[in-house]
Protein backbone atom coordinates (compact mmCIF):
# COMPACT_ATOMS: atom_id res chain seq x y z
CA UNK A 1 0.00 0.00 0.00
CA UNK A 2 1.04 3.48 -0.71
CA UNK A 3 1.62 5.92 1.62
CA UNK A 4 0.32 8.77 -0.22
CA UNK A 5 -3.38 8.05 -0.09
CA UNK A 6 -5.70 10.83 1.18
CA UNK A 7 -9.49 10.94 0.84
CA UNK A 8 -8.74 13.47 -1.79
CA UNK A 9 -6.42 11.35 -4.08
CA UNK A 10 -8.48 7.77 -2.97
CA UNK A 11 -12.01 10.37 -5.00
CA UNK A 12 -10.00 11.10 -7.53
CA UNK A 13 -8.73 7.13 -8.36
CA UNK A 14 -11.79 5.88 -7.67
CA UNK A 15 -13.11 8.92 -10.11
CA UNK A 16 -10.79 7.50 -13.20
CA UNK A 17 -12.06 3.97 -11.92
CA UNK A 18 -7.98 3.20 -11.40
CA UNK A 19 -9.02 1.45 -8.46
CA UNK A 20 -12.43 0.03 -7.41
CA UNK A 21 -13.81 0.47 -3.86
CA UNK A 22 -13.80 -3.26 -3.58
CA UNK A 23 -10.47 -3.55 -4.58
CA UNK A 24 -9.66 -0.81 -2.09
CA UNK A 25 -11.29 -1.96 0.90
CA UNK A 26 -9.79 -5.80 0.00
CA UNK A 27 -5.91 -3.69 0.26
CA UNK A 28 -7.15 -2.12 3.72
CA UNK A 29 -8.69 -5.03 4.92
CA UNK A 30 -5.00 -6.76 3.89
CA UNK A 31 -2.94 -4.22 5.87
CA UNK A 32 -5.40 -4.57 8.88
CA UNK A 33 -4.74 -8.66 8.86
CA UNK A 34 -0.85 -8.03 8.35
CA UNK A 35 -1.13 -4.60 11.38
CA UNK A 36 -2.46 -7.17 14.05
CA UNK A 37 0.12 -6.12 15.71
CA UNK A 38 -0.64 -2.65 16.18
CA UNK A 39 -4.34 -3.76 17.73
CA UNK A 40 -5.69 -0.96 16.75
CA UNK A 41 -9.08 -2.62 15.69
CA UNK A 42 -11.41 -3.68 18.32
CA UNK A 43 -13.56 -5.20 15.76
CA UNK A 44 -13.31 -5.87 12.04
CA UNK A 45 -16.48 -5.42 9.64
CA UNK A 46 -14.81 -7.37 7.27
CA UNK A 47 -17.73 -9.11 5.38
CA UNK A 48 -20.09 -6.26 5.64
CA UNK A 49 -17.05 -3.47 4.56
CA UNK A 50 -16.76 -6.27 1.47
CA UNK A 51 -20.65 -5.94 0.49
CA UNK A 52 -20.90 -2.17 1.19
CA UNK A 53 -17.82 -1.63 -1.11
CA UNK A 54 -19.37 -3.55 -4.08
CA UNK A 55 -22.13 -1.34 -3.53
CA UNK A 56 -20.79 1.79 -3.66
CA UNK A 57 -19.08 0.14 -6.95
CA UNK A 58 -22.22 -0.33 -8.79
CA UNK A 59 -23.29 3.26 -7.67
CA UNK A 60 -20.26 4.19 -9.56
CA UNK A 61 -21.52 2.03 -12.71
CA UNK A 62 -25.31 3.76 -12.90
CA UNK A 63 -23.50 7.26 -12.22
CA UNK A 64 -25.79 7.45 -8.77
CA UNK A 65 -22.94 8.00 -6.04
CA UNK A 66 -23.79 9.24 -2.91
CA UNK A 67 -20.81 11.93 -2.61
CA UNK A 68 -17.20 12.56 -4.36
CA UNK A 69 -15.84 10.20 -1.38
CA UNK A 70 -18.53 7.56 -2.22
CA UNK A 71 -16.15 4.00 -1.61
CA UNK A 72 -13.73 5.14 0.60
CA UNK A 73 -12.70 2.97 3.58
CA UNK A 74 -12.66 4.92 6.84
CA UNK A 75 -12.45 3.26 10.44
CA UNK A 76 -14.49 4.47 13.82
CA UNK A 77 -13.85 5.04 16.90
CA UNK A 78 -15.42 2.16 19.27
CA UNK A 79 -17.25 5.02 21.14
CA UNK A 80 -20.11 5.66 17.81
CA UNK A 81 -22.74 3.62 18.47
CA UNK A 82 -23.24 1.52 14.48
CA UNK A 83 -26.40 -0.52 14.22
CA UNK A 84 -25.72 -3.98 14.10
CA UNK A 85 -21.92 -3.55 15.02
CA UNK A 86 -20.59 -4.01 18.19
CA UNK A 87 -19.82 -0.83 20.23
CA UNK A 88 -17.62 -1.57 23.30
CA UNK A 89 -16.36 2.01 24.35
CA UNK A 90 -12.86 -0.43 24.85
CA UNK A 91 -14.69 -1.19 28.14
CA UNK A 92 -15.60 -5.15 29.70
CA UNK A 93 -19.06 -3.65 30.79
CA UNK A 94 -20.43 -2.86 26.50
CA UNK A 95 -18.06 -6.05 24.96
CA UNK A 96 -21.04 -7.64 24.11
CA UNK A 97 -23.32 -4.07 23.43
CA UNK A 98 -24.56 -4.57 19.63
CA UNK A 99 -26.49 -0.64 19.39
CA UNK A 100 -30.10 -1.04 17.51
CA UNK A 101 -29.22 2.39 15.98
CA UNK A 102 -26.55 4.27 14.32
CA UNK A 103 -25.13 7.54 15.37
CA UNK A 104 -25.48 10.62 13.63
CA UNK A 105 -22.32 10.85 12.31
CA UNK A 106 -21.58 7.46 11.20
CA UNK A 107 -24.95 7.72 9.98
CA UNK A 108 -23.15 10.77 7.65
CA UNK A 109 -19.97 9.22 6.82
CA UNK A 110 -22.71 6.20 5.28
CA UNK A 111 -24.97 8.89 3.67
CA UNK A 112 -21.72 9.96 2.13
CA UNK A 113 -21.07 6.35 0.57
CA UNK A 114 -18.46 5.55 2.84
CA UNK A 115 -17.39 2.38 4.09
CA UNK A 116 -16.32 1.26 7.72
CA UNK A 117 -13.49 -1.29 7.70
CA UNK A 118 -13.86 -1.40 11.88
CA UNK A 119 -14.09 -0.34 15.01
CA UNK A 120 -11.29 1.13 16.66
CA UNK A 121 -9.74 0.34 20.09
CA UNK A 122 -9.46 3.28 22.47
CA UNK A 123 -9.00 4.22 26.32
CA UNK A 124 -11.74 2.28 28.39
CA UNK A 125 -14.68 5.38 27.89
CA UNK A 126 -12.18 7.55 26.29
CA UNK A 127 -10.61 7.84 29.82
CA UNK A 128 -7.07 7.91 28.76
CA UNK A 129 -3.94 9.59 27.02
CA UNK A 130 -1.87 6.19 26.13
CA UNK A 131 -4.43 3.85 24.94
CA UNK A 132 -3.46 1.59 27.90
CA UNK A 133 -6.35 1.57 29.67
CA UNK A 134 -8.71 -0.08 26.93
CA UNK A 135 -9.94 -3.76 27.84
CA UNK A 136 -8.67 -4.77 24.73
CA UNK A 137 -4.64 -4.33 25.42
CA UNK A 138 -3.23 -1.37 24.61
CA UNK A 139 -2.80 -0.05 20.89
CA UNK A 140 1.21 0.12 19.61
CA UNK A 141 2.17 2.87 18.18
CA UNK A 142 3.39 2.63 14.34
CA UNK A 143 6.57 4.65 15.32
CA UNK A 144 9.50 3.87 16.97
CA UNK A 145 12.63 5.63 18.28
CA UNK A 146 15.51 5.31 16.58
CA UNK A 147 16.98 4.62 19.26
CA UNK A 148 15.38 1.92 21.15
CA UNK A 149 13.05 -1.12 19.95
CA UNK A 150 10.56 -0.63 22.23
CA UNK A 151 6.92 0.04 21.90
CA UNK A 152 5.63 3.58 22.40
CA UNK A 153 1.97 4.68 23.07
CA UNK A 154 -0.01 6.12 20.22
CA UNK A 155 -1.64 8.33 23.02
CA UNK A 156 -4.96 8.88 23.45
CA UNK A 157 -7.75 7.95 24.20
CA UNK A 158 -8.37 8.01 20.00
CA UNK A 159 -5.05 5.81 19.93
CA UNK A 160 -6.25 3.39 17.60
CA UNK A 161 -8.09 5.82 15.15
CA UNK A 162 -4.62 7.87 14.98
CA UNK A 163 -2.28 4.56 14.79
CA UNK A 164 -4.54 2.83 12.26
CA UNK A 165 -4.02 6.10 9.82
CA UNK A 166 -0.40 6.29 10.79
CA UNK A 167 0.16 2.89 9.61
CA UNK A 168 -2.04 2.79 6.41
CA UNK A 169 -4.38 0.33 7.96
CA UNK A 170 -6.91 3.34 6.94
CA UNK A 171 -6.77 6.56 5.16
CA UNK A 172 -8.67 8.35 7.72
CA UNK A 173 -10.65 8.00 10.80
CA UNK A 174 -13.22 9.18 13.43
CA UNK A 175 -11.97 9.76 17.03
CA UNK A 176 -13.43 12.17 19.95
CA UNK A 177 -12.14 14.50 21.79
CA UNK A 178 -13.01 15.38 25.58
CA UNK A 179 -10.15 16.93 27.02
CA UNK A 180 -7.14 16.16 24.20
CA UNK A 181 -8.19 13.14 22.80
CA UNK A 182 -7.88 13.65 18.86
CA UNK A 183 -5.34 16.22 19.17
CA UNK A 184 -2.82 14.33 21.67
CA UNK A 185 -2.79 10.79 19.45
CA UNK A 186 -2.14 12.84 16.02
CA UNK A 187 0.48 14.72 17.41
CA UNK A 188 2.01 11.38 18.81
CA UNK A 189 1.89 9.24 15.32
CA UNK A 190 2.68 12.24 13.14
CA UNK A 191 -1.32 12.79 11.60
CA UNK A 192 -3.67 15.91 11.51
CA UNK A 193 -6.15 15.59 14.45
CA UNK A 194 -9.35 17.97 14.38
CA UNK A 195 -11.29 18.99 17.45
CA UNK A 196 -14.22 21.12 16.43
CA UNK A 197 -15.87 23.45 18.36
CA UNK A 198 -18.80 22.41 20.47
CA UNK A 199 -21.98 21.75 18.90
CA UNK A 200 -20.15 21.85 15.46
CA UNK A 201 -20.54 18.12 15.20
CA UNK A 202 -23.88 16.18 16.78
CA UNK A 203 -22.85 13.79 19.64
CA UNK A 204 -25.85 11.84 18.94
CA UNK A 205 -25.33 8.60 19.61
CA UNK A 206 -21.01 8.27 20.53
CA UNK A 207 -20.95 6.80 23.82
CA UNK A 208 -21.16 9.72 26.40
CA UNK A 209 -18.32 10.76 28.54
CA UNK A 210 -18.20 13.93 29.67
CA UNK A 211 -21.19 15.79 27.88
CA UNK A 212 -20.70 19.44 28.10
CA UNK A 213 -16.87 18.58 26.46
CA UNK A 214 -17.06 15.48 24.01
CA UNK A 215 -16.75 16.58 20.61
CA UNK A 216 -16.23 14.31 17.47
CA UNK A 217 -13.95 15.08 14.79
CA UNK A 218 -11.52 13.41 12.12
CA UNK A 219 -7.83 12.04 12.04
CA UNK A 220 -6.24 12.26 8.47
CA UNK A 221 -2.98 12.26 6.77
CA UNK A 222 -3.50 16.07 5.62
CA UNK A 223 -5.34 19.45 6.31
CA UNK A 224 -7.37 18.93 3.23
CA UNK A 225 -8.91 15.64 4.40
CA UNK A 226 -9.43 17.08 7.94
CA UNK A 227 -11.37 19.74 6.00
CA UNK A 228 -13.33 17.12 3.53
CA UNK A 229 -14.40 14.86 6.24
CA UNK A 230 -15.76 18.25 8.74
CA UNK A 231 -17.65 18.72 5.42
CA UNK A 232 -19.28 15.25 5.82
CA UNK A 233 -19.65 14.67 9.60
CA UNK A 234 -20.42 18.48 10.71
CA UNK A 235 -23.60 20.35 10.87
CA UNK A 236 -26.70 21.04 12.95
CA UNK A 237 -28.65 17.66 14.65
CA UNK A 238 -32.38 17.82 15.96
CA UNK A 239 -31.10 15.12 18.06
CA UNK A 240 -28.55 17.00 19.77
CA UNK A 241 -30.03 19.96 21.28
CA UNK A 242 -26.59 20.89 22.19
CA UNK A 243 -25.35 20.91 18.03
CA UNK A 244 -25.26 24.26 17.00
CA UNK A 245 -27.75 25.79 14.58
CA UNK A 246 -24.56 28.27 12.75
CA UNK A 247 -24.98 27.27 9.09
CA UNK A 248 -21.80 24.67 8.40
CA UNK A 249 -19.12 26.04 5.46
CA UNK A 250 -17.83 24.31 2.46
CA UNK A 251 -14.67 23.65 4.51
CA UNK A 252 -12.60 22.18 1.51
CA UNK A 253 -14.07 24.24 -0.98
CA UNK A 254 -13.48 27.24 0.90
CA UNK A 255 -10.00 26.41 2.01
CA UNK A 256 -7.66 29.13 1.24
CA UNK A 257 -3.84 29.22 2.66
CA UNK A 258 -3.77 33.08 2.28
CA UNK A 259 -2.77 34.05 5.87
CA UNK A 260 -1.15 37.64 4.50
CA UNK A 261 -2.52 40.53 7.44
CA UNK A 262 -3.22 37.60 9.94
CA UNK A 263 -2.15 37.85 13.94
CA UNK A 264 -0.96 34.58 15.53
CA UNK A 265 -0.76 34.41 19.12
CA UNK A 266 1.72 32.64 21.13
CA UNK A 267 0.35 32.17 24.80
CA UNK A 268 3.20 32.83 27.19
CA UNK A 269 1.92 30.19 29.87
CA UNK A 270 2.56 27.69 27.85
CA UNK A 271 5.95 28.87 27.66
CA UNK A 272 7.53 26.16 30.13
CA UNK A 273 11.48 25.25 30.29
CA UNK A 274 10.39 21.41 30.62
CA UNK A 275 9.39 21.76 26.74
CA UNK A 276 11.60 19.58 25.08
CA UNK A 277 14.32 21.68 23.45
CA UNK A 278 13.09 20.20 19.57
CA UNK A 279 9.30 20.73 20.73
CA UNK A 280 10.23 24.79 21.24
CA UNK A 281 12.28 24.87 18.34
CA UNK A 282 9.47 23.77 15.93
CA UNK A 283 7.09 26.01 18.22
CA UNK A 284 9.23 28.97 17.00
CA UNK A 285 10.16 28.26 13.86
CA UNK A 286 6.75 28.06 12.92
CA UNK A 287 6.08 31.02 14.02
CA UNK A 288 8.95 32.61 12.07
CA UNK A 289 7.37 30.61 9.29
CA UNK A 290 3.72 32.15 9.26
CA UNK A 291 5.65 35.44 10.11
CA UNK A 292 7.28 34.89 6.52
CA UNK A 293 3.99 34.16 5.20
CA UNK A 294 2.91 37.56 5.84
CA UNK A 295 1.40 36.68 9.15
CA UNK A 296 1.97 39.33 12.56
CA UNK A 297 3.09 37.57 16.12
CA UNK A 298 2.05 38.71 18.89
CA UNK A 299 2.94 37.49 22.29
CA UNK A 300 -0.35 37.01 23.94
CA UNK A 301 -1.76 36.18 27.62
CA UNK A 302 -4.03 33.65 28.45
CA UNK A 303 -3.74 34.10 32.61
CA UNK A 304 -5.79 31.25 33.88
CA UNK A 305 -4.25 28.23 31.72
CA UNK A 306 -2.76 26.69 34.73
CA UNK A 307 -6.17 26.17 36.34
CA UNK A 308 -7.58 24.36 33.12
CA UNK A 309 -6.62 20.66 34.28
CA UNK A 310 -7.45 21.09 37.73
CA UNK A 311 -10.78 22.04 36.45
CA UNK A 312 -11.09 19.58 33.83
CA UNK A 313 -10.25 16.40 36.40
CA UNK A 314 -13.11 17.54 38.03
CA UNK A 315 -16.17 18.58 35.85
CA UNK A 316 -15.23 15.73 33.67
CA UNK A 317 -15.10 13.13 36.09
CA UNK A 318 -18.13 15.10 37.62
CA UNK A 319 -20.05 14.56 33.98
CA UNK A 320 -18.88 10.89 33.73
CA UNK A 321 -20.30 9.66 36.99
CA UNK A 322 -23.69 10.52 35.78
CA UNK A 323 -23.43 9.60 32.28
CA UNK A 324 -21.90 6.10 33.68
CA UNK A 325 -24.52 5.60 36.33
CA UNK A 326 -26.43 4.05 33.41
CA UNK A 327 -23.88 0.85 33.34
CA UNK A 328 -26.00 -1.08 35.63
CA UNK A 329 -26.31 -4.62 34.02
CA UNK A 330 -30.03 -4.17 33.72
CA UNK A 331 -30.72 -3.16 29.79
CA UNK A 332 -27.70 -4.18 27.94
CA UNK A 333 -24.34 -5.12 28.65
CA UNK A 334 -22.31 -7.26 30.76
CA UNK A 335 -24.86 -8.60 34.05
CA UNK A 336 -22.53 -10.61 36.94
CA UNK A 337 -25.24 -12.49 38.68
CA UNK A 338 -25.14 -11.32 42.62
CA UNK A 339 -27.55 -12.32 45.59
CA UNK A 340 -30.39 -9.59 45.04
CA UNK A 341 -30.36 -6.44 42.71
CA UNK A 342 -27.86 -4.59 44.69
CA UNK A 343 -25.72 -7.15 44.53
CA UNK A 344 -26.08 -7.38 41.23
CA UNK A 345 -25.37 -3.64 40.65
CA UNK A 346 -22.45 -3.52 42.82
CA UNK A 347 -21.04 -6.82 41.15
CA UNK A 348 -21.60 -6.03 37.79
CA UNK A 349 -20.17 -2.26 38.43
CA UNK A 350 -17.08 -3.60 40.01
CA UNK A 351 -16.13 -6.37 37.56
CA UNK A 352 -17.05 -4.27 34.15
CA UNK A 353 -14.86 -1.63 34.98
CA UNK A 354 -11.07 -0.82 34.61
CA UNK A 355 -9.48 1.21 37.09
CA UNK A 356 -8.98 4.35 35.42
CA UNK A 357 -13.02 4.55 34.98
CA UNK A 358 -13.54 3.59 38.61
CA UNK A 359 -10.78 6.40 40.21
CA UNK A 360 -12.81 8.67 37.58
CA UNK A 361 -16.44 7.21 39.04
CA UNK A 362 -15.16 8.03 42.08
CA UNK A 363 -13.63 11.35 41.79
CA UNK A 364 -16.81 12.35 39.98
CA UNK A 365 -19.02 10.91 43.04
CA UNK A 366 -16.91 12.63 45.52
CA UNK A 367 -17.11 16.10 43.81
CA UNK A 368 -20.81 16.30 43.68
CA UNK A 369 -21.90 14.94 46.97
CA UNK A 370 -23.13 17.55 49.51
CA UNK A 371 -20.75 19.15 51.60
CA UNK A 372 -18.20 19.20 48.61
CA UNK A 373 -20.48 20.32 45.50
CA UNK A 374 -19.65 24.44 46.08
CA UNK A 375 -15.89 23.38 47.06
CA UNK A 376 -15.45 21.90 43.94
CA UNK A 377 -17.84 21.59 41.68
CA UNK A 378 -18.88 24.91 41.44
CA UNK A 379 -15.47 26.45 41.81
CA UNK A 380 -14.61 24.25 38.78
CA UNK A 381 -17.31 25.65 37.10
CA UNK A 382 -16.34 29.72 37.75
CA UNK A 383 -12.67 28.57 36.39
CA UNK A 384 -13.91 27.24 33.49
CA UNK A 385 -15.89 30.51 32.99
CA UNK A 386 -12.64 32.33 33.65
CA UNK A 387 -10.79 30.42 30.91
CA UNK A 388 -13.63 30.67 28.16
CA UNK A 389 -12.86 34.91 28.79
CA UNK A 390 -9.13 34.61 28.61
CA UNK A 391 -9.88 33.49 25.36
CA UNK A 392 -12.57 35.98 24.44
CA UNK A 393 -10.20 38.47 25.17
CA UNK A 394 -7.48 37.37 23.51
CA UNK A 395 -9.40 36.85 20.19
CA UNK A 396 -9.88 40.43 20.20
CA UNK A 397 -6.54 40.88 19.46
CA UNK A 398 -5.16 37.72 17.45
CA UNK A 399 -6.95 35.54 14.83
CA UNK A 400 -5.34 32.30 16.15
CA UNK A 401 -3.04 31.04 18.54
CA UNK A 402 -0.24 28.72 18.24
CA UNK A 403 0.80 26.33 20.84
CA UNK A 404 2.28 23.26 20.99
CA UNK A 405 -0.29 19.97 21.01
CA UNK A 406 1.72 17.43 23.64
CA UNK A 407 4.45 18.28 26.73
CA UNK A 408 6.19 15.60 24.77
CA UNK A 409 6.60 13.10 21.94
CA UNK A 410 5.44 9.29 22.17
CA UNK A 411 7.01 8.10 25.20
CA UNK A 412 7.35 3.72 25.93
CA UNK A 413 4.36 2.15 26.65
CA UNK A 414 6.40 0.57 29.97
CA UNK A 415 7.50 4.04 30.82
CA UNK A 416 4.13 5.72 31.93
CA UNK A 417 4.26 7.54 35.25
CA UNK A 418 2.14 5.42 37.61
CA UNK A 419 1.12 8.15 39.00
CA UNK A 420 -2.14 9.56 37.60
CA UNK A 421 -1.14 12.88 38.16
CA UNK A 422 1.30 12.53 35.89
CA UNK A 423 -0.71 11.00 33.09
CA UNK A 424 -3.23 13.93 33.30
CA UNK A 425 0.08 16.66 32.77
CA UNK A 426 -0.13 15.09 28.97
CA UNK A 427 -3.04 17.09 28.38
CA UNK A 428 -2.23 20.41 29.57
CA UNK A 429 -1.91 22.04 26.13
CA UNK A 430 -5.12 20.84 24.75
CA UNK A 431 -7.39 20.39 27.83
CA UNK A 432 -7.77 24.42 28.37
CA UNK A 433 -9.49 24.35 24.57
CA UNK A 434 -12.70 21.75 25.75
CA UNK A 435 -13.07 24.09 28.50
CA UNK A 436 -13.62 26.95 26.55
CA UNK A 437 -15.89 24.97 23.82
CA UNK A 438 -13.08 26.01 21.11
CA UNK A 439 -11.91 24.54 17.70
CA UNK A 440 -8.44 23.31 17.44
CA UNK A 441 -5.98 21.29 15.23
CA UNK A 442 -2.77 19.22 15.84
CA UNK A 443 -0.79 19.10 12.44
CA UNK A 444 2.56 17.20 12.57
CA UNK A 445 5.55 19.73 12.25
CA UNK A 446 9.10 18.00 12.42
CA UNK A 447 10.30 14.72 13.77
CA UNK A 448 13.00 15.38 17.36
CA UNK A 449 16.36 13.50 17.51
CA UNK A 450 14.31 10.38 18.36
CA UNK A 451 12.44 10.90 14.74
CA UNK A 452 9.57 10.86 16.83
CA UNK A 453 6.65 13.16 15.61
CA UNK A 454 6.15 16.46 17.26
CA UNK A 455 2.61 18.38 16.74
CA UNK A 456 1.56 21.97 17.06
CA UNK A 457 -1.91 23.38 18.31
CA UNK A 458 -3.57 25.84 16.25
CA UNK A 459 -7.25 27.36 18.36
CA UNK A 460 -9.57 29.69 16.83
CA UNK A 461 -12.56 31.03 17.85
CA UNK A 462 -16.04 29.65 18.23
CA UNK A 463 -17.23 28.14 14.98
CA UNK A 464 -13.97 29.63 12.88
CA UNK A 465 -13.24 25.98 11.60
CA UNK A 466 -12.21 28.17 8.17
CA UNK A 467 -9.91 30.25 9.50
CA UNK A 468 -8.27 27.14 11.70
CA UNK A 469 -8.01 25.05 8.46
CA UNK A 470 -6.81 27.88 6.38
CA UNK A 471 -3.59 28.59 8.76
CA UNK A 472 -3.07 24.92 9.19
CA UNK A 473 -3.20 24.58 5.10
CA UNK A 474 -0.63 27.44 5.21
CA UNK A 475 2.00 25.64 7.53
CA UNK A 476 1.29 22.10 5.65
CA UNK A 477 1.82 23.36 2.09
CA UNK A 478 5.10 25.20 3.30
CA UNK A 479 6.68 22.64 4.86
CA UNK A 480 5.10 19.54 3.32
CA UNK A 481 5.85 17.11 6.62
CA UNK A 482 6.02 14.19 4.62
CA UNK A 483 7.82 11.89 7.12
CA UNK A 484 6.09 7.63 7.84
CA UNK A 485 7.07 5.08 10.16
CA UNK A 486 8.94 2.48 8.89
CA UNK A 487 6.56 -0.63 9.13
CA UNK A 488 8.21 -2.89 11.58
CA UNK A 489 5.10 -4.79 12.35
CA UNK A 490 5.32 -6.37 8.91
CA UNK A 491 9.32 -7.60 9.24
N1 LIG B 1 -6.74 12.27 28.38
C1 LIG B 1 -7.88 13.01 28.83
C2 LIG B 1 -8.65 12.22 29.87
O1 LIG B 1 -8.20 11.19 30.22
C3 LIG B 1 -8.76 13.37 27.67
C4 LIG B 1 -9.56 12.24 27.17
C5 LIG B 1 -10.43 12.59 26.04
O2 LIG B 1 -10.27 13.65 25.42
N2 LIG B 1 -11.40 11.75 25.78
O3 LIG B 1 -9.66 12.62 30.34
Amino acid sequence: MKNNYTLKSLATLLENNKISSKELTSEYLKNIESGKELNCYNTVSKEKALIDAEKSDERRKSQNLRSKFDGIPIGIKDLFCTKGVTTTASSKILSNFVPNYESTVTQKCDDAGLISLGKLNCDEFAMGSTNKTSFFGPVNNPWKSVNSNNKLVPGGSSGGSAAAVSGDLCVASLGTDTGGSIRQPASFTGTVGLKPSYGRVSRWGIVAFASSLDQAGPITKTVEDAAIFLDIISGHDEKDSTSSVNPKENYYENLNPDIKGMKIGIPKEFRSDKLPASTQKSWDECADLLKINGAEILDISLPHTMSALPAYYIIAPAEASSNLARYDGVRYGLRVKGNDLIDMYEKTRSEGFGDEVKRRILIGTYVLSSGYYDAYYIKAQKIRSLIKSDYVEAFKKVDAILTPSTPSTAFEIANEPSDPVQNYLNDIFTVPVNLAGLPGISIPFANDENNLPIGLQLITNSFEEQKLLNVARNIEETINYSETPEKWWLK
